[in-house]
């Protein structure tokens, strides 16, 4: 495995799967950004290998390679589509149907259903046959960033599969090594900002992420001492409205947590007026919100402005 934290879930499975101990439906869930899905491609490919040693799928076989290009024949997959926000039922249908067909390749044949949290509610009932008498030799695999919405219907009849996030140790040594050029500081703000979870770690690292994090944790200070900023901050950030919730949401809790006195000194950054924790627990339970309501039709420059209001109005009120 390319993530060193995922060798020991996936040797799991693959034990899992060949003592016929595999339940039909993983569900394999977990925060964003610590390989979820590269653990399930992997899952799914140890299921359709021809060839497999036991331990990994080969990836030369006719099932590897097939799966390798995208065009295996056995694997049916229910996604979102390009010009929508939802799995439709359509898509959960024809994967159920592909499910019944007999085998191209080999014995088995793989539903994949990512991210499963995006069925909408007839997508999901679509999904609950298969699920209650699955056929021998099919499998469902699902990939969910937020299983609490998925339903519990579907959750209670898939084996789920937390992936944790590795200990800080091993996440900085592949960080480090992923990004050779950062300084130690860098590497851990930006895991702290990933809550840990280094895929998401390096993503904000690589795209500047992290320079717009600063700049997000600056202007914030700015506007809590009143002090101008930009007009169009909020159109700037509603460009990248997860990442910018995101961000505002760790350093809202971040400076909760200073004030609570549990932040290490090494992140510390104060905040330049007084505001209450339950101010600030306030503020940050409204960007997680604001941060879930990214996947919905929200005007995202209107949400961010009217919290950018409120967060400004809190050290007015306060000073
Ligand atoms: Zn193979």
């Amino acid at each position: 495995m390319r993530l060193p934290w995922l060798t020991a879930p996936a040797e799991a499975l693959g034990l899992a799967l060949d003592s016929e101990r595999l339940g039909h439906a993983p569900l394999i869930h977990g925060p964003s950004g610590l390989g979820k899905i590269e653990l399930a491609r992997w899952l799914v490919a140890r299921v359709l290998c021809l060839d497999s040693d036991g331990r990994a799928p080969c990836g030369t076989c006719r099932s590897c390679t097939l799966l390798k290009s995208g065009t295996h024949p056995d694997l049916f997959t229910a996604a979102i589509p390009e010009d929508r926000q939802q799995i439709p039922v359509d898509a959960v249908r024809d994967l159920c149907r592909g499910l019944q067909l007999t085998p191209a390749i080999g014995r088995r044949r793989v539903g994949w259903i990512e991210p499963a949290e995006a069925m909408n509610r007839n997508a999901a009932n679509a999904l609950l046959k298969t699920l209650e008498e699955p056929s021998p030799g099919t499998w469902l695999v699902l990939v969910s960033h937020q299983p609490e919405r998925l339903p519990a219907t579907i959750r209670s009849r898939c084996q789920q599969i937390c992936v944790q996030p590795p200990s800080p140790d091993t996440a900085m040594a592949w960080l480090s090594k992923e990004c050779p050029d950062q300084t130690e500081q860098q590497l851990t703000v930006a895991l702290t900002a990933a809550g840990g979870a280094p895929v998401r770690a390096l993503e904000l690292l690589r795209d500047d992420g992290l320079a717009v994090g600063l700049e997000i944790r600056d202007t914030l200070l700015k506007l809590a001492q009143a002090r101008p900023v930009a007009a169009a901050i909020a159109e700037e950030w509603a460009a990248h409205p997860a990442r910018s919730w995101g961000w505002i949401a760790h350093w809202v809790h971040q400076w909760t947590g200073q004030m609570m006195g549990v932040c290490p000194r090494s992140q510390r950054c104060p905040l330049p007026a007084s505001v209450s924790p339950e101010t600030l627990a306030r503020l940050w339970q409204q960007a997680l919100e604001g941060r879930q309501l990214v996947q919905t039709t929200v005007r995202a420059d209107l949400l961010l402005g009217k919290w950018l209001l409120e967060w400004v109005a809190s050290f007015q009120g306060e000073r």
